[in-house]
């Protein structure tokens, strides 16, 4: 997802119009028009920062029309207290899109198909080696990072931008360190058919000693937009009158069965990279970063390593700088570490503060979700900084 993304961004981008701009991907090429009726157990929780970032470049049109669920709420509470947070959006603001990792695929390439005069794909093309360019201070001035196929072919670029992926070859190549662990927890994902029709809403998550349980809305059936819609307005229209009213606890919906041949495991770890940039290297998305799913931010923020890459590319494209320079680099760096590294530091937090029933750890987690839940600009501050 990220690397079709920044691509495409790339592609989009006036300033590099007389670039050349090549996408690697060890896989097969992946788009329909026509999705399985049956949904898919990949999703992502998208925020919408990352929906307009997808925007910015003409993608997002193409999820909308193919599937995707808005939600406008999420519940998160403690299994070992009654502490609970509520995350709502009174003002018919959606709080973040449920999309299929598939969709979200598939989105990117029609709109890499749109701009195949600008960037080139290669489909199931592995990058097995990399060569980098020496210091400047050597005799050797090349500028060019050659890029060694599986196939035999050689390419050169002077800027390569690693998107591979947690297990990152650029990154070992390039020599960056990672640090790295692992859970000793896995994630079991599946499709669920619900009891009852309700609003389906809203995203679920309680946090169990064993390890954190969400559920997210997909489908919508037995209602229509425009009952949704005006539902909204009426709770609009009484959270004025009463301002607590909206955030009473809901009780999630029962769940009936689970869809045959829906589930599956991912194990679970966490990973930075100490470096994001060399020299005519950047590494963005998993490539960087890896974080526990819980809180839906891994792919999020990649598509935010994108906008800000993209931006500093862009100026020195504008300024006709040489873009694999690690001055423009390091700036990228700068600014998404200290996003990504405080928004990793939290989650690691809750992973563990969350691992844990003893009682003065159980009792630190509900003081803090009560005060937070009680303090709407700090709930708001929270939106917007996992929006960045
Ligand atoms: C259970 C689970 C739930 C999650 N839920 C969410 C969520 O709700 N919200 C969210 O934001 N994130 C979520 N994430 C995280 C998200 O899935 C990842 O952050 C995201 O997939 C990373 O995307 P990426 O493109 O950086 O890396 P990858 O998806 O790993 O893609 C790497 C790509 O590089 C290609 N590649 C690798 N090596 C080579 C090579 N040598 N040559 C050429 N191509 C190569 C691969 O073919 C692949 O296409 C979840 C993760 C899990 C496990």
């Amino acid at each position: 997802m990220v690397g079709s993304a920044m691509a495409a961004a790339l592609g989009h981008d006036v300033h590099f119009r007389d670039k050349k701009i090549l996408l690697l991907e060890a896989g097969p090429r992946k788009v329909s028009d026509h999705l399985p009726e049956s949904y898919s157990n990949r999703v992502s929780s998208i925020s919408p920062g990352s929906a307009t970032l997808l925007s910015s470049f003409g993608a997002w049109d193409h999820v909308c029309s193919l599937r995707f669920k808005p939600f406008r709420r999420m519940q998160v509470w403690d299994a070992c207290s009654e502490a609970m947070i509520i995350f709502d959006k009174n003002n018919l603001e959606d709080m973040g899109y449920i999309v299929e990792n598939d969709v979200i695929i598939s989105a990117l390439t029609k709109q890499l198909d749109a701009v195949s005069d600008r960037v080139e794909v290669l489909y199931r093309s592995r990058a097995v080696g990399y060569t980098w360019p020496l210091p400047y201070h050597t005799s050797d001035t090349s500028p060019w990072v050659k890029i060694d196929l599986a196939d035999g072919r050689r390419l050169q670029t002077k800027l390569l931008i690693g998107a591979d992926g947690q297990n990152s070859i650029v990154r070992k190549a390039a020599g960056i360190q990672n640090i790295h662990y692992q859970y000793d927890q896995s994630a079991v994902v599946a499709t669920l058919h619900l009891s009852e029709a309700t609003d389906n809403n809203v995203a679920w998550q309680r946090f169990l000693p064993s390890g954190p349980i969400a559920l997210l809305p997909w489908s919508n059936l037995h209602h229509s937009d425009f009952i949704d819609t005006a539902g909204s307005v009426f709770r609009s229209a009484i959270s004025l009158l009463m301002p607590s009213g909206t955030a009473a606890r809901q009780l999630p919906p029962s769940i009936a069965r689970v869809e045959p041949k829906s589930r599956a495991v991912f194990p679970l770890g966490m990973g930075h990279a100490t470096e994001y940039v060399r020299q005519r290297v950047a590494l963005i998305g998993d490539a960087a970063h890896r974080v526990h799913p819980l809180a839906g931010q891994g792919v999020n923020m990649g598509f935010g390593d994108i906008a800000c890459l993209t931006h500093h590319l862009s100026t020195a494209a504008f300024n006709g700088k040489d873009l694999g320079s690690i001055k423009h680099l390091l700036q990228f760096e700068t600014e998404r570490q200290r996003h990504n590294l405080s928004l990793m530091a939290a989650i690691d937090l809750l992973k563990r503060l969350y691992s844990t029933s003893v009682t003065p750890f159980v009792l630190l987690r509900t003081w803090g979700l009560q005060t937070t839940n009680a303090l709407s600009p700090v709930k708001e501050q929270i939106m917007a900084f996992a929006n960045k």
